[in-house]
């Protein structure tokens, strides 16, 4: 099969105007100019006419199962009464509530272009029936907690190993997630760390999220410090460090680790985490809705840290207007460029495709469209684009659903209708 476009953006050079994509058994094959590349005549060309097409994005945090939490927790002034609101809210939830949302959620990340997620499970009851219900590549990052004494860290890890050795790996695969450096013990996450090293795993964790997580294991005080020392949180970690020191001085820190959030950074913080090769994922919507302290741009790129962005769960984003929010890539995107104009186009794309491949060990197979890779396309309308230096521009000013994605070489939206009549979609 050829997907033949008026732009394609490879990732792994300059634009490609009027290319042709080849894919044989879901992988890219060959990519070059439509007049330069031979076809036989049994092989089907799918014609996007004036589209652009990039790598299927990649999503590098979000939360599935609460994707119809959209608009049902309104910001709260102390990021400890959030933790409390949607805590009453899960609680309200049945099995099934969490899997209609896993669903939908992973429905508008396709028809917006995504096709890998690193997704945090808070439900582990979900998988892998949820696996099965999309075509989405899931990296499904098991989740953890637990601050009392009477559930030991040994037990906690073994509960998610538990799950994870019963989870078939393919296309969706499975990590683990110690919360946060807040809501676990110190213990814990030093397991994880041996974990992932010795058999080769992926670990996020949200961390520097809020400034009372910061004030909790910088100065041991404020609101976060006093709910948890209330709820039998042993609090002799916490005091004279940051909560990036913490995590280093526990192993954490490393290539297999993604960091999500890290908003209140500390002196050194940045370049500690790009000596350790720690990538760090920044949640541009979410971050809005909690009103944080500007991100550490500078800083963290400055350091050389491997930056991508995520959406986190639709718990966190506003409304805007009259629209219920979305989960889409693109919004974010948007949110950041209103934010930071100085970031250029090609850089952010970078951020939603190169980036989040090498944190998830997915070099040479996602992210970029080479020969090789995995046949997962995103198109996008690319109406006026003339010029190289355009088709940067209309990929990352995209909103709203995308003209087509492709998973391994399989059409995966529009899904109902493969090729729309009225689209410019054609088959010949
Ligand atoms: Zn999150």
């Amino acid at each position: 099969m050829i997907v033949r476009a008026a732009w394609i953006l490879t990732m792994a050079g300059p634009p490609l105007a009027d290319g042709a994509i080849r894919i044989r058994d879901g992988c890219i094959e060959q990519v070059a100019p439509w007049k330069a590349m031979r076809r036989t005549a049994r092989e089907t060309v799918i014609d996007l006419g004036q589209a652009l097409v990039l790598p299927g994005l990649l999503n590098a945090h979000c939360h599935l199962d609460y994707t119809d939490m959209a608009g049902m927790l309104p910001p709260q002034r102390q990021f400890t009464d959030w933790i409390k609101l949607i805590t009453s809210a899960k609680a309200e939830w049945s099995l099934d509530d969490f899997r209609r949302s896993w669903l939908h959620g992973a429905a508008m990340l396709l028809r917006s272009g995504t096709t890998t997620v690193a997704d945090v499970e808070a439900i582990p009851d979900l998988l892998p029936d949820c696996w099965a219900r999309t075509p989405l590549r899931i990296f499904s990052f098991l989740e953890m907690t637990g601050i009392r004494a009477r559930k030991e860290p040994r037990q906690v890890l073994a509960e998610a190993e538990a799950v994870l050795h019963r989870l078939p790996q393919g296309r969706c695969r499975a990590g683990l997630s110690p919360h946060a450096p807040y809501s676990t013990r110190p213990a814990l996450l030093t397991l994880v760390a041996n974990r992932a090293r010795s058999h080769g795993l992926r670990v996020t964790i949200h961390v520097a999220e809020s400034e009372e997580e910061y004030q909790m294991f910088r100065h041991a005080r404020g609101p976060m410090f006093d709910w948890l020392l209330r709820n039998e949180r042993d609090m002799s970690d916490c005091g004279g460090i940051t909560p990036v020191q913490h995590l280093h001085r526990t192993g954490l820190l490393g290539p297999h680790l993604l960091a999500v959030h890290a908003n209140y950074l500390g002196p050194g913080d940045a370049s500690l985490l790009a000596r350790h090769s720690v990538t760090v994922v920044h949640c541009p919507r979410s971050h809005r809705y909690f009103g944080h302290r500007p991100f550490p741009w500078r800083r963290l790129l400055r350091a050389g840290v491997n930056l991508c962005l995520g959406t986190d769960s639709l718990a966190t984003v506003l409304k805007q207007g009259r629209h219920p929010p979305e989960l889409s890539l693109f919004e974010e995107l948007h949110e950041v460029r209103t934010r930071q104009p100085w970031l250029g186009p090609q850089r952010l794309l970078r951020m939603v495709t190169v980036n989040p491949a090498r944190a998830l060990g997915l070099e040479g197979q996602a992210g970029q469209i080479i020969p090789g890779a995995w046949a997962d396309l995103t198109a996008l309308p690319a109406a006026g684009v003339r010029f190289a230096r355009d088709a940067w521009h209309a990929a990352v000013e995209h909103r709203g659903p995308v003209l087509a994605a492709f998973i391994a070489g399989i059409q995966v939206w529009p899904a109902a209708d493969p090729v729309p009549s009225r689209s410019p979609l054609t088959l010949s």
